[in-house]
């Protein structure tokens, strides 16, 4: 019987042991503590440049909070993520696009942005067309003068996905060709879960990531709630971080931002 204690003890001890390790890959140490992006930088228009449907869900507690403090939030999103995770319910690339771009939108109106303009940019090939969507961009920067742009970091990508990285770079250039006075704020990945979790892209975004600025505590619910809206990619989660989305977000609390 004692010897089952001591058995039962020590497996305890490994599963907490374990547990407070990947709660603390989540974790970026040098980040500033926050309780608002929107107001510790004093945001009244914001525009976010982001490449798929869904993406919005990684800066979901940012721009929920910033919606309610009344910050005028703008969204483009570059393609219609019609190369997304299948659906089964959905036959073929065009409709996929089609279920997401309004999957998007809803999301959108339920995170309480002001436009949301969705390109058609070929999903998995806008690094093809950077010429182009920096010259977009540019004309709308000049037509919604944001204070801030959020986008995804140029050598991370959030996910290393080259649409992320393609976004980011077009957005970085088309500020400075502003006259760079918008505000750069990169939405960034917890590098400890990239580089441990991650693969081989999740070793590049651990790589070429800087140190975020700012750490902000974020409400699961939000996260959920996007996901629950993207109907479409609901397996995404569980297959790309192999835990059910609610588990996910319990140690996944955080959100990580570089201003530069
Ligand atoms: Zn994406």
């Amino acid at each position: 019987m004692r010897r089952v204690l001591v058995i039962a003890a020590v497996l305890l001890a490994v599963a907490v042991g374990a547990l407070v390790r990947l709660d603390g890959l989540f974790v970026e140490p040098e980040a500033q503590r926050i309780d608002s992006l929107a107001a510790e930088l004093g945001m009244q228009t914001l525009l976010c440049v982001f490449a798929h449907p869904d993406d919005e869900i990684l800066a979901a507690g940012a721009l929920d909070d910033a919606t309610r403090r009344g910050v005028r939030v703008h969204m483009i999103t570059a393609t219609r993520g019609e190369k997304g995770t299948p659906d089964v319910s959905v036959s073929g690339a065009e409709e996929l696009g089609r279920v997401r771009e309004a999957e998007l939108r809803e999301h959108g109106r339920v995170l309480g942005l002001v436009e949301q303009i969705v390109w058609s940019l070929p999903d998995r090939d806008v690094e093809l067309h950077l010429e182009k969507v920096t010259a977009d961009l540019v004309r709308e920067i000049r037509r919604i003068r944001p204070d801030t742009l959020m986008t995804f970091h140029p050598a991370s990508g959030y996910t290393y996905h080259p649409d992320h990285r393609a976004v980011g770079s077009a957005a970085t250039a088309a500020v400075e060709q502003t006259g760079g006075e918008v505000r750069l704020v990169y939405v960034l990945a917890p590098r400890g879960v990239m580089g441990s979790l991650g693969g081989e892209p999740g070793a590049q975004v651990a790589a070429n990531q800087p140190a975020p600025t700012y750490a902000m505590p974020i409400d699961a619910e939000v996260k959920l709630r996007g996901w629950r809206i993207h109907a479409s990619q609901a397996g995404y989660v569980r297959r790309a971080w192999k835990v059910p989305p609610r588990l996910l977000y319990f140690f996944f609390d955080e959100e990580h931002y570089w201003v530069p």
